[in-house]
């Protein structure tokens, strides 16, 4: 709950420069509370994008309230997507935020459209929705409303413990809508999770956050993502992280390696290169041919963790819901979500695909590469 003190209004800030290549930008301004940060406040046209039809990802539609991350993960691909605003997908992706100031009201619009047909939205496909921003901005309070009172099942993705700030308004939205939530962590050493996300919540308090989730009845699926190679999927590394996912009463579990895109590779490696050469030629290799791991190392990662989420009641035999080893993007053919972090359940008011009306108003597309996740 670091970012709870920041209200929007209590500060002048700094009216910077605009950003000619930032459609929409009204102002862009830096506050003390967040040093080293810029939030380019833009006016959308829209708020709901439409997944493409080719995708395999189980959610139709996604909301994406920020671009850019204060979370600054080094491993994360949505950083290419920075690129598309002429910013860098390295330290512009980090600190230049694209808030989009006015999104509650546009989403109450679209909602509100007969032709809208309530199916799942997921937010946090691209950027964190939960990052530092969110502190200042409170644009996840009113998406939340708005989707419940509109009938819309919706999930969340996120690193951010801020979404402890919102609980009693998801319990609430729950009764309405069908809500999933997840929450991704891999990394349990406190080094590398400083030197790898600096700035997230540390491990210990997403676990509390799962947890917290728990005791209110919000069910909560945990993406074991990512692992990394040589640093954190060793026996005691990811014995250690089931332990602690189990006992804070997650619903299911889902592992999926490091994979490694374009934006993101230049990032990490450059990281590992200074931090830990002797690894480098390892990684090389590893991800000569593709932004995945190859199919032997997700099979003895596989055989790896099979006994360990034995041990730990998360294997579906003994009840639990953890997937098998993911090599991708979730929502790709092989790779499952998590238990909880999808709507599950009935779709109180919602009506039937083949009920719908003919779609006079089409959300806009999602482009394709938007979908981060993790
Ligand atoms: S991986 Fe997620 S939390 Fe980390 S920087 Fe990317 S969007 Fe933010």
């Amino acid at each position: 709950m670091r970012w709870d003190a920041q209200r929007l209004g209590l500060d002048e800030p700094t009216a910077l420069p605009g950003m000619p290549s930032i459609r929409g930008l009204l102002r862009s301004v830096q506050v003390p509370e967040f040093p080293g940060l810029t939030f380019h406040e833009v006016r959308a046209k829209s708020a709901l994008n439409h997944v493409p039809g080719e995708s395999a990802m189980p959610f139709p539609y996604t909301i994406n309230p920020y671009r850019g991350c204060s979370h600054s993960c080094r491993y994360c691909f949505a950083r290419k997507t920075h690129e598309w605003l002429e910013l860098d997908a390295g330290r512009d992706f980090d600190t230049q935020v694209v808030v989009k100031t006015n999104l509650v009201d546009v989403l109450r619009r679209e909602l509100a459209r007969p032709s809208w047909t309530r199916e799942h939205v997921a937010l946090g496909t691209n950027t964190d929705p939960y990052q530092r921003a969110e502190g200042r901005y409170k644009l996840m309070p009113g998406v939340i409303r708005a989707l419940a009172d509109s009938g819309t099942p919706f999930s969340i993705l996120t690193k951010g413990t801020l979404l402890r700030r919102d609980i009693p308004l998801l319990a609430e939205a729950a009764q309405a809508v069908p809500v999933g939530l997840g929450v991704s962590m891999a990394i349990w050493d406190d080094e590398l999770h400083a030197g790898l996300e600096p700035g997230v919540p540390s491990p210990r308090a997403r676990l509390d956050l799962v947890k917290t989730l728990a005791d209110a009845g919000l069910a909560c699926g945990v993406f074991l993502a990512p692992v990394l190679p040589g640093l954190t999927d060793g026996t005691a590394h990811l014995d250690a992280a089931l332990a602690a996912i189990a006992a804070a009463g997650a619903t299911g579990v889902t592992v999926i390696p490091l994979h490694l895109r374009p934006g993101a590779r230049e990032w990490f490696m450059a990281w590992l290169s200074r931090k830990h050469p002797g690894l480098v030629p390892r990684y090389e290799q590893l991800y000569a041919r593709r932004a995945y791991v190859p199919a032997e190392y997700r099979i003895w990662l596989s055989q790896r963790v099979a006994p360990l989420l034995a041990k730990h009641g998360l294997d579906r035999q003994k009840g639990g819901a953890a997937r098998q080893i993911a090599t991708g993007v979730p929502g790709e053919e092989e790779v499952g979500f998590p238990e909880g972090s999808l709507p599950t359940g009935g779709m109180p008011g919602a009506r039937p695909s083949s009920d719908h009306p003919p779609a006079a108003w089409c959300p806009q597309p999602e482009e394709a590469e938007q979908l981060s996740l993790i």
